[in-house]
């Protein structure tokens, strides 16, 4: 049965073209596994679709009537299967070509792939960017997004169709949203799969639009999404969240939501990859004869000890006090530099003490201001 082309349309064998065509196109409606429940509907239209495909090319038609189905696939491959010691070419039958053009059983309704499967295309991705604060990019967190967006219609549940109706299987490629057409060429019949030029290669009509959305199945609307931000992005990393884009025309796919993460600055630390970095700026008093800093982590505050001789430039290493790595285990270290700083500030008394302290070090220094216009010169510096 499954090999009788007449049979499974259901016309004579001596059939018009155009009562051939007729009747796959009323088989392929009545089948069509996106409209058709039946299990067994996908198989049977792929027979149809099989058959048409073969009944509907004078030339393999007169093969088929021939020499039946073997010889109906003769040369009908993708420009390969011309040659070898078959007199029909080394083609695999044309289930497989049919099933390479339109990615086998997943076109049909299983599932179904992205690329190149029927109906309405998924919508667009989408992006937004989130200005995280510091610690939520350090130690992660949640945070909201609101992007404008396209999501489902309500009114008409997605499919465009005025409620009460339901969009109609396309007549012309059965609802595949997909076209086949044969055609010679000097390899022998090439199978060409394009966008059905009647539906636009989305499977369906609408005859009465949904006044909701004007027959697109969806809508402009603000989203809120709460972003599971991981602990240890920074400025530059981007975020995936699959399926949280646009919604596609009638019921198509959604597309994916890119986050942009855009950290804040801190007043105190900055990001060097998985490494805080503070500047702690020490009088040159504290810095030679050595300290005591409480110093305040991300973490709570820590005794940080600072030896005397302190220089500029040095370095202090607090490890794994700095940021999760964001794939992974362990934290980056907290490094403290310190800058030692002049006053420049000095009372009377200060400054006879230091002057003091350069004569005991034998260090050559510049006499004392003591005018009045140096101090005020001084003073606006
Ligand atoms: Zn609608």
């Amino acid at each position: 049965m499954a090999d009788d082309y007449y049979a499974l349309l259901g016309v004579a064998r001596g059939a018009t073209a155009e009562e051939i065509k007729r009747a796959y196109r009323r088989q392929a409606r009545e089948l069509h596994p996106d409209t058709n429940p039946d299990p067994g509907a996908e198989s049977r239209f792929k027979d149809v679709a099989r058959a048409y495909e073969v009944l509907s090319d004078p030339e393999r038609r007169r093969r088929y009537d021939r020499y039946g189905p073997e010889g109906a696939s003769a040369g009908a491959g993708t420009g390969t299967g011309a040659g070898g010691g078959n007199p029909f070419g080394a083609s695999g039958g044309l289930g497989d070509i049919f099933d390479a053009f339109f990615g086998g059983a997943g076109t049909f309704g299983a599932g179904g792939g992205r690329a190149g499967s029927p109906g309405p295309p998924r919508g667009a991705d989408l992006e937004v960017v989130a200005e995280l604060a510091f610690e939520t990019a350090v130690f992660g967190g949640e945070h909201e997004v609101t992007v404008r967006t396209a999501v489902a219609c309500t009114t008409c549940e997605a499919t465009g169709a005025a409620p009460g109706t339901r969009p109609s299987a396309c007549t012309e490629c059965g609802g595949s949203g997909q076209v086949r057409r044969v055609r010679q060429s000097i390899l022998g019949q090439m199978v060409t799969a394009g966008r059905c030029p009647r539906c636009g290669g989305m499977g369906r009509f609408i005859e009465r639009p949904c006044p909701g959305c004007r027959g697109e199945g969806r809508r402009l609307d603000d989203k809120t999404y709460t972003v599971d931000i991981p602990g240890g992005v920074d400025t530059g990393s981007t975020l995936r969240l699959t399926g949280r884009g646009a919604a596609g025309v009638q019921g198509g796919g959604h597309g994916d939501l890119y986050v942009h993460v855009k950290v804040a600055p801190h007043p105190r630390f900055r990001r060097q990859g998985a490494d805080l970095v503070h500047e702690l700026h020490l009088p040159v008093t504290r810095a030679a004869l050595g300290t005591h800093v409480p110093f305040e982590t991300l973490d709570g505050v820590e005794d940080l000890v600072i030896p005397r001789g302190t220089r500029t430039g040095r370095t202090f290493r607090l490890r794994g006090r700095g940021v999760p790595h964001v794939e992974g285990r362990g934290r980056g270290d907290l490094l403290v530099q310190v800058t030692v700083e002049t006053p420049d500030d000095l009372s009377d008394e200060q400054e006879e003490l230091l002057r003091r302290f350069a004569e005991l070090r034998g260090d050559d220094v510049a006499p004392a201001e003591t005018g009045f216009f140096s101090r005020i010169r001084s003073a606006f510096k």
